[in-house]
Parts: structure tokens; C-alpha cells; sequence
């Protein structure tokens, strides 16, 4: 496909990625015709706040919001929702939409995303047991997320203990419940585990770990969560946190490479070169990893796909931005630079005790990682030198009495 030829590009999927693709594309000068198909009902809005700022009240739909839900008009692009892709006609490069209509596209964008994973226990469907994936759902758990509600949080993910955070600071009697035996078993080492943990449990979280659920009891409304050792624990409020699936449906049907998200190159496209895929529905290479296949789930991944398929498909260049991520439990902000997964070594600086420090996590001699706990200074240093392929020796940065400025500037 010559990009040049593009005059029609339908975008699937409203969320984060797809309203970016859809506004940096037309800014980057496209032209031609822009269709982005949502099925929610807002405007393409940000997730992160609901498991914080949206969660506690603080923030509105309208703060949630990526731009002013006018702005697709203005900008000539035509936003159907909500409304459901149901079927990719790759031979003759079109889509159809729920109801019957069709779309014929030069270029395809999926930026379809991912699904809360379900509990698959008896009673998940009782009233008071929810998933945390859409502004719906937290729309939903709000009536009952009350002070004195007693909420068991199944998952000790960054979403999880970020509800208990939440659910705590309104007053919320919470446990959580983890097959781990430790809680961000899977995003981060145990130091940095640990550290949350015993956060967490100074706020009055209590931690049922190693856990498995087995039922949630209740009649109607949920009473409680039983697990497999036999032991109850009493709840109003079930809120599951266990990780997602990306949503691969339409790739699937169509026979597009799939393996743990939509299998893409650096430039965004699957396996059917005028088909792109961006977010997290998608999996591509990590140009600061060695070129890694890994799928991520994060808003700056979402925005990064949107950003390489506005360059591709109006010949522009762009480089790459090493990945990051951000939490925020109680006054803790955590900044994440990195992936930490092939780490050897972990070097901490400042004090966990002073609730300060930041988590640097090595391969060999190689920086690849941080957790920056209330430390900026660390986070954005250790990010610029991911980015630019340099590294500190582990001695020199666990010398807290040396500015990470002056460290940055000396890196090879
Ligand atoms: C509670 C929560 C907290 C988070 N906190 C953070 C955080 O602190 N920091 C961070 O970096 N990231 C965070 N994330 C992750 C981040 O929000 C996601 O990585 C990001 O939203 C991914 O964007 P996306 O556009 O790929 O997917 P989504 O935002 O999920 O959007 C995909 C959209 O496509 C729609 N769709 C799917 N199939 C179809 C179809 N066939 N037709 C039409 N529409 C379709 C979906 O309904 C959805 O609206 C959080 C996520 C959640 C849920």
C-alpha cells in the first residue's frame, strides 16, 4: 500500500488510542477522510482517573474527557458512537458497523483495547460485584463505594491497591484478596511489593495472599467472598482487579496475526499492510528492548501507537519515546520509566522509610528500569537515560548525596 494513496481512514475504537490517532492525524496535516467508531457512549475520555480522581468524586466526566467532546466536528471527523465494528472485509478493504452500514477504508486503524478479565466464580454476576475497566463501571460501584461499606478488592495490581487506596482514604473497610503471594507480583520486584504493602497495611488494608477465591456468597446482593481454604471474608461491595484481555475479535476474524494482542512492526501495521494496530489490543517491537515484542498497557503507549501512525501515513518521521507509566496511591506518587521484566540487579536510593527513593533495576551493566517513589528528579533522569541508551554504574547512582542531574550529565 502506498500511504500516499490513502484518502479514507476509519479508526475502531474511541478510547485513548483511537481519539489521539484521530486528532494528531488530521493535525499532522491529513486531509482526507477520518472516521473514528466508538462503541461507548462519550467521547474518547482518559482511564486512569477511575481508579483514582474519578473513583473518590474529585473528578467529573467532563475532566475525564481527552479534548471537549465537540472538537471531532470541528476538525472534520466523523465520530460514530456509540457504535459497534462488527466485521473487516479485508479483500475489499471495507467495514461493517452494527446495524448493516458498511465503510470503505484505504487504511484501518484498530485501537480496540482490552477487556476487564471476568471472575469466573459463582456469584460474579450478583448486584455489588463489579469489574473497573469503563467510566460505566465505576458509575456503577459509586452508590455503594460509601464509608463503613466493607469492599473486597480481588487483584493487587496497580488498579487494585488503587482502589483500596481510594476506598480507604473514603472511609471504606477493605481487604484484599491475591493468588500471589505478594502484591504487583507481575509490574514490579518485591522490594518495591513490599514497600506498598506495608503502605497499604499502615492504612488498614488487610491482605488475604496466596489466596484463592473460590464463591461470592449473597441472594441477590453479594455478601461475601468465600475462599478455597474455606474461610469467608464479609463484604457489601466486590470490586475484581485481575488483569486484562486484549480485544482482538475483529483481528481474529480476519485472520490477522494475533499472539497476546495484534501483532505489529515498528511502524504500527499487522500483518495486512493496510491495516494498522495501536494500544492495547496490540503487540510491537520495543525499539529501547532490543526490539522486544511486548504488548503494554499504558496511556503512553496508547498515545505513542497514535503518534507512529499519524507520521506513517503522512510520511512524517518520529522517534520513539521509551516507555512510562505512573500510579497514585494516597499522597505516594510512583513513576515508572522502563520495563523491569529482564532485570538482574536492583539498586535503591533514597529511603523507603522517608517514603522517598526510587528502584533502579539493571540487566548486567545496563540501566532498563525505575520505580520512582515521590522522587521526580530520579524518574525523569533514569527515563532520559533509557532513552538515549546510556547507563550509570549501580555505585554511582546509589550515591544519594550527588544530585541525579549531575549523574545524568557524566553518563556514557
Ligand atoms: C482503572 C484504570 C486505571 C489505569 N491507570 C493507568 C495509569 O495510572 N497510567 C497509565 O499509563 N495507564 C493506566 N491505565 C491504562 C490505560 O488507561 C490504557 O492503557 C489505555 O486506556 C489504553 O488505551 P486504548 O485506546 O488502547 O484502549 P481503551 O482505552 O480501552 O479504548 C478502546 C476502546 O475501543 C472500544 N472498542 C472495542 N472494540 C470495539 C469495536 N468492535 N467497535 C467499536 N469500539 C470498540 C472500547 O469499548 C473502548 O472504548 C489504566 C486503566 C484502567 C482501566
Amino acid at each position: 500500500m502506498s500511504d500516499q494513496a490513502v484518502k479514507r481512514v476509519i479508526i475502531i475504537g474511541a478510547g485513548q488510542a483511537g481519539g489521539e490517532a484521530a486528532l494528531r492525524l488530521r493535525h499532522s496535516g491529513f486531509g482526507g477522510d477520518i472516521t473514528l467508531v466508538g462503541e461507548e457512549p462519550a467521547a474518547p475520555y482518559q482511564r486512569p482517573p477511575l481508579s483514582k480522581k474519578y473513583l473518590s468524586g474529585e473528578l467529573g466526566m467532563d475532566r475525564l474527557l481527552l479534548r471537549p467532546a465537540g472538537v471531532y466536528a470541528d476538525e472534520n471527523i466523523a465520530f460514530l458512537a456509540p457504535l459497534r465494528a462488527v466485521w473487516i472485509d479485508r479483500a475489499n478493504r471495507r467495514v461493517r458497523l452494527e446495524g448493516g452500514r458498511e465503510l470503505g477504508y484505504d487504511a484501518l486503524v484498530l485501537a480496540t483495547g482490552a477487556r476487564a478479565r471476568k471472575l469466573t466464580l459463582v456469584g460474579a454476576d450478583l448486584a455489588g460485584a463489579h469489574l473497573l475497566r469503563t467510566a460505566g463501571d465505576v458509575d456503577a460501584i459509586r452508590p455503594r463505594f460509601v464509608s463503613g461499606a466493607r469492599l473486597v478488592v480481588i487483584g493487587a495490581g496497580y488498579i487494585g491497591l488503587e482502589v483500596a487506596a481510594v476506598a480507604r482514604q473514603t472511609g471504606l473497610d477493605v481487604t484484599v484478596v491475591e493468588a500471589a503471594p505478594r502484591p504487583l507480583a507481575r509490574v514490579t520486584s518485591p522490594e518495591v511489593a513490599g514497600f506498598f504493602l506495608d503502605e497499604h497495611a499502615g492504612k488498614g488494608v488487610r491482605f488475604a495472599l496466596g489466596a484463592q477465591p473460590a464463591i461470592i456468597k449473597g441472594k441477590e446482593h453479594v455478601t461475601g467472598v468465600g475462599l478455597a481454604d474455606g474461610s469467608e471474608i464479609p463484604a457489601d461491595l466486590v470490586i475484581a482487579g485481575i488483569g486484562v484481555n486484549p480485544e482482538t475479535t475483529l483481528a481474529q476474524h480476519c485472520a490477522l496475526n494475533v499472539e497476546n494482542g495484534i501483532v505489529t512492526d515498528a511502524q504500527c501495521r499487522t500483518s495486512d499492510p493496510s491495516i494498522f494496530a495501536i494500544g492495547d489490543c496490540a503487540a510491537r517491537p520495543m525499539a529501547h528492548y532490543r526490539n522486544r515484542v511486548a504488548r503494554l498497557e499504558s496511556v503512553h503507549n496508547a498515545v505513542e501507537g497514535a503518534k507512529i501512525v499519524a507520521a506513517v501515513l503522512t510520511e512524517q518521521s518520529h522517534s520513539v519515546e521509551a516507555p512510562w507509566f505512573w500510579s497514585d496511591q494516597y499522597d505516594l506518587k510512583l513513576q515508572i520509566a522502563g520495563l523491569f521484566q529482564s532485570y538482574t540487579k536492583i539498586v535503591l536510593r533514597g529511603s523507603m522509610k522517608e517514603r522517598s527513593f526510587a528502584a533502579f533495576y539493571y540487566n548486567g551493566e545496563r540501566l532498563i528500569a525505575v520505580d520512582a517513589v515521590n522522587r521526580p528528579g530520579e524518574y525523569l533522569g533514569a527515563k532520559m537515560l533509557i532513552q538515549t541508551g546510556r547507563t550509570l554504574a549501580p555505585e554511582v547512582i546509589a550515591d544519594a548525596s550527588r544530585p541525579m542531574k549531575e549523574l545524568v550529565a557524566q553518563a556514557q
